[in-house]
């Protein structure tokens, strides 16, 4: 199967996956990317994934299942479509391109907000996880708290360290920033950084990232780490703290994100 981002309205990401026969996009704000790509490639768009209800993930979505009849996912907690669309819970499954892909609620962004993992049966998996987990980054909380927020990412981190992960916004080297600045020692950052820079210097998108890359230079699944929480102490108004509260240290880290 081919993996493409398709760079859309300011900075986001259609995620398309295709067999060379159908294919599938993943929150397609903008249907004409996506037309692009069905016509120059004559793939037949059969399903359409979306992981939350900000616009920029759903202006597309009837127009492209309009005109293709595709089946489009959702999560249950969507404000209606207007087109056929099939809500889905924690733990549903969602067979799209003969593949099994499951359905994670992982609010903190959004309420409604979820991720599709799969195929699950592939040593290198996928992880749409919408606006959840950037490149070194994680989505600003609009309708969570820091408590949602912590917990969506703790699942999304225990997934393998393989998977690849599927961000809808092209916002690494500013979250990169922002971790070598938490995180000067942090040579896997450092380098990062570097490589993100490089590839956004020619255009080229810097996902999908792996688990594994994730773990190593995102703060936000790094709260746990010593380095991590002595620089966001001062923010917590603590000089020193044995064991803090992790919720606290990531409320904190996000709250550091935001002014950076
Ligand atoms: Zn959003
Ligand atoms: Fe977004």
């Amino acid at each position: 199967m081919t993996l493409i981002p398709l760079p859309a309205l300011r900075d986001n990401y259609i995620w398309l996956l295709h067999d060379q026969g159908h294919a599938l996009v993943v929150d397609p704000g903008d249907a004409g990317p996506v037309w692009d790509v069905l016509r120059h490639d004559s793939l037949v768009l059969s399903t359409i994934l979306v992981t939350h209800h900000h616009t920029d993930h759903t202006g597309g979505v009837a127009d492209l299942q309009q005109a293709t009849g595709a089946a489009v996912y959702g999560p249950a907690g969507l404000p209606p479509l207007p087109c056929p669309w099939i809500g889905l819970h924690d733990s549903d499954i969602v067979q799209a391109l003969g593949h099994r892909f499951a359905v994670m609620h992982i609010p903190g962004h959004t309420a409604d907000h979820i991720a599709y993992f799969g195929p699950c049966d592939d040593d290198e998996p996928l992880l749409f996880c919408g606006d959840t987990l950037f490149g070194a980054g994680c989505g600003r909380l609009f309708e969570g708290t820091p408590a949602q927020m912590l917990a969506s990412l703790t699942r999304l981190a225990a997934l393998p360290d393989a998977t690849r992960v599927c961000s809808a916004h092209e916002y690494t080297v500013d979250g990169l920033r922002f971790a070598h600045w938490l995180e000067p020692e942090n040579a896997y950052v450092a380098d990062r950084l570097a490589w993100a820079l490089a590839r956004r210097a020619s255009h080229l998108p810097t996902l999908p990232s792996t688990l594994g890359l994730e773990k190593s230079t995102n703060p936000f699944l790094r709260t746990h780490q010593p380095a991590v929480v002595s620089a966001v102490l001062p923010a917590m108004q603590l000089r020193c703290a044995a064991n803090p509260d992790p919720v606290s240290v990531f409320a904190a880290l996000r709250t550091l994100k935001d002014q950076f």
